[in-house]
């Protein structure tokens, strides 16, 4: 199915690795001409050569800072599409959050892509096409005790999205969250070794507890994710906004 994409313009945030990248991949494949951001060089490099093609400019960039988020602007001033994204907050027990943890926490998962939206939404409006695309978490549908900074944070961004992706939708700019469940990545891996040692229990073993309570018995792949986001951006998915599309491997078990 062709999407539409070829020519148009994305800026894909956190894309260095994981699901970011993923994005990025599937956009790229689609024709879709990049601007990638992450904060360390290196992994950042080794991405955009794997998209190659597609990869207009790779910014060093923390898109959690008004400075990084300007260059990242600088180098796709009007993107027809955001993939907002960041690292998630860490986890643990919310007594031993402090102030400055829940401004980080906010500042990535909250304020980041709304600073970005900003910048950007009436560009899309004006061109009558938009995309935006925020990866969230699973958690944000079912709240996770230990996952507290990213709870409140990104429930934070889900309530800003339901009442914006309504007021631009008849300018052909649709806003939608992804939310993934257990995908195989970094992150992944460090909240398993987290979990892991907060129940005093091998990571294997706390591995094959998730994977036997998921109906797939896997966790998720990138690409699967990263196709996901492409079809929100297309053409055709021009009447989808607003929503939280989890993609759980059908973890969550409530009926809506
Ligand atoms: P990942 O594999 O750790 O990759 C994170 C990516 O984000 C890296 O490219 C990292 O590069 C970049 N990044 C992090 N902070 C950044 C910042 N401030 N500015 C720019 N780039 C930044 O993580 P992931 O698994 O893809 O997760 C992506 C998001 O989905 C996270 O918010 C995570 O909490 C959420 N999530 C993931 C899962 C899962 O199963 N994987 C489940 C639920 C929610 P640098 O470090 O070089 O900046």
């Amino acid at each position: 199915m062709d999407f539409y994409l070829r020519g148009r313009t994305a800026i894909v945030c956190a894309a260095s690795l994981g699901l970011g990248k993923a994005c990025a991949l599937a956009l790229g494949g689609e024709g879709v001409d990049l601007v990638i951001a992450a904060r360390r060089p290196e992994p950042l490099a080794a991405a955009a050569t794997e998209i190659r093609s597609k990869t207009g400019a790779a910014i060093a960039a923390d898109v959690t800072t008004e400075e990084g988020r300007r260059r990242l602007l600088d180098a796709c001033p009007s993107p027809d599409i955001l993939v907002n994204n960041a690292g998630g907050p860490p986890a643990g027990d919310f007594r031993k959050f402090g102030r400055e943890d829940w401004i980080k926490a906010i500042d990535a998962n909250m304020l980041a892509p709304i600073e970005l939206i900003k910048a950007t939404i009436d560009g899309m409006i004006a061109r009558e096409f938009g995309r935006v695309v925020n990866i969230t978490s699973h958690a944000v549908k079912a709240p996770i005790g230990f996952l507290g900074l990213s709870n409140g944070a990104r429930a934070g961004l889900t309530g800003f999205v339901a009442g914006l992706s309504r007021s631009v939708a008849e300018h052909n700019v649709t806003i939608n969250n992804l939310l993934p469940g257990t995908f195989e990545t970094d992150r992944l891996k460090a909240n398993l070794e987290a979990l892991a040692k907060g129940s005093g229990r091998e990571v294997g073993v706390v591995t094959e507890e998730i994977l036997a309570a998921n109906p797939t018995r896997r966790f998720g792949r990138p690409e699967e994710f990263g196709a996901a986001c492409a079809f929100l951006c297309s053409a055709q998915a021009s009447y989808i906004t607003g929503q939280n599309l989890l993609i759980d491997g059908g973890a969550y078990p409530g009926l809506l």
